[in-house]
């Protein structure tokens, strides 16, 4: 960019997540295209007392991303920098979304061994809120980050890996957002590969019961549970030598479910005991048969998510998954009145050593919550949200950092052992608190 030509920020943009359940009215809203315009951005808000967010996709389903300050959207600086091939390794711009690095990754004949549900997500995004998927072999996403750079609220630039900035890195691997502007990630990443897919009918009782044999039996083994019924959706993934099939008829029965999905769960609004008949006939519709589907891994790992919902996701540890689920199911059994969209979809996760990662040192079962919000409107979900946290603290519980909890500094505490390490490298890189914002303010104070 040339000297001299000032940084643009743009008034009166509205920010949403992509739930549209949590927004922000940025002051000044910036699309940098290079670091010396970010430094330009931090220069002017270090000069106007302004706090600083980053977005990526703006998919995180609370307000972590927001703030009435200077937000910089990273879509622009999305560029693909150096794939090693020899290591397996991909060093790419922070911006950049999956979806674009997964169909550049395969003309390598290269893939990320794991992925969310969604790929409309930035690489910076999804190691800030500590992204996972499933499979007790495979970590949450940050355990595939190498290294990084790290622009800080000083102008600074760091390089950090296992080996330079070690204490920075273990930090910055899940980082939230509040150390600094994540400017590239390089990826481990694995030989590419396709998937195969197999989705069949169980129950609560049988998948509980042989929790270890699914874990053993297939490498991305994941379960749904459709609440107010013992119906189950077993799903496991596997890596295949065979070529793509085709699965069109599913999808066309998936995408005309949905839409009547919609419409019934908007009637249950006015009847919620209709929930209960819907989770079951849906069960019935769309998941009561064996369905089978081989693709390349990252059209497998995503699959669709249509419309718009609340979410919240903990992770417990491994062995408590019975127990905790069990209490779930009776908890609602108790209660009539408190309803439970399907599905609760059931992940595993193995353990790491990143300070801040929910698997922090232990083998972990991700419990994911949902309730939609039919035509956009909100259905009633406080005491099903109460209930899930209770059950999910009760049974030592770190909450998913993209999505809304009710956790302060005070649980948190509690719940990662490493949490004040965590605090201290961010007081060093962010000692104002440029990165803050009113999600963080709570974690941290
Ligand atoms: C439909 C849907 C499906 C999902 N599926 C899954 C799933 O399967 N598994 C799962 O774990 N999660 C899932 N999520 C949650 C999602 O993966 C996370 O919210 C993820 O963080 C989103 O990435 P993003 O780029 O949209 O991040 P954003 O929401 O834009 O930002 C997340 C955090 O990263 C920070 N950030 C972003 N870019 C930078 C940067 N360059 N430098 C510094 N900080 C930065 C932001 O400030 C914020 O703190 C899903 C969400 C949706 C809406």
């Amino acid at each position: 960019m040339p000297m001299g030509h000032e940084v643009h920020g743009q008034g009166g943009f509205k920010f949403q997540n992509w739930a549209k359940t949590y927004g922000s009215s940025p002051e000044l809203y910036f699309q940098p295209t290079s670091v010396e315009e970010i430094r330009e951005i931090l220069d002017m808000a270090r000069q106007r007392d302004k706090r600083v967010k980053v977005v990526g996709g703006g998919h995180s389903p609370s307000d972590i991303a927001c703030t009435d300050d200077f937000m910089i959207q990273m879509g622009k600086m999305n560029r693909v920098l150096k794939v090693d091939k020899e290591k397996q390794q991909v060093t790419v711009e922070g911006g950049i979304f999956l979806s674009d690095l997964n169909v550049e990754l395969s003309k390598h004949g290269l893939a990320l061994a794991n992925l969310g549900a969604v790929s409309e997500v930035a690489a910076a995004g999804v190691i800030g809120t500590g992204t996972h998927n499933t499979g007790i072999k495979h970590g949450i996403l940050p355990t595939q980050v190498v290294a990084l750079t790290l622009l800080t609220a000083s102008g600074e630039i760091l390089e950090c890996s296992e080996s330079i900035n070690a204490d920075i890195f273990q930090a910055a691997r899940l980082h939230l957002g509040c150390l600094g502007i994540v400017l590239t990630v390089t990826f481990q990443c694995v030989p590419q590969f396709h998937l195969h897919e197999v989705a069949f009918p169980s129950t609560l009782t049988e998948v509980l019961d042989h929790l270890n044999d699914h874990l053993q039996r297939s490498q991305y083994f994941r379960f749904l549970w459709f609440p107010h019924s013992e119906n189950v959706s077993v799903i496991y993934q596997d890596p295949t030598n065979k070529p793509p099939s085709s699965s069109a008829s599913w999808w066309w029965d998936y995408a005309v479910g949905y839409y009547l999905l919609e419409f019934l769960l908007w009637i249950s609004t006015f009847v919620p005991s209709l929930v209960c008949w819907i989770n079951r006939f849906f069960f019935w519709l769309l998941f009561s048969s064996r369905v089978e589907n081989i693709a390349i891994s990252y059209k497998i790992f995503n699959y669709e998510c249509r419309f718009k919902q609340h979410v919240q996701d903990w992770a417990i540890p491994i062995e408590k998954t019975k127990e905790a689920l069990l209490e779930l199911k009776a908890a609602l059994e108790n209660n009539p009145k408190m309803v439970a969209h399907y599905p609760v979809e059931v992940r595993f996760a193995r353990g790491d050593d990143i300070w801040l990662s929910p698997c922090f040192q232990r083998d972990s079962c991700y419990m994911n919550i949902i309730m939609y919000r039919p035509y956009g409107k909100n259905v009633p979900r406080l005491n099903y949200w109460l209930t899930y946290e209770g059950i999910m603290k009760k049974h030592g519980g770190r909450p998913h950092w993209a999505k809304a909890h009710s956790c302060t500094r005070k649980d948190l505490e509690k719940m990662y052992p490493a949490f004040r390490k965590f605090c201290s490298v961010r007081e060093k890189l962010d000692p104002t608190g440029m990165f803050l914002n009113t999600y963080l303010e709570k974690v941290f104070y």
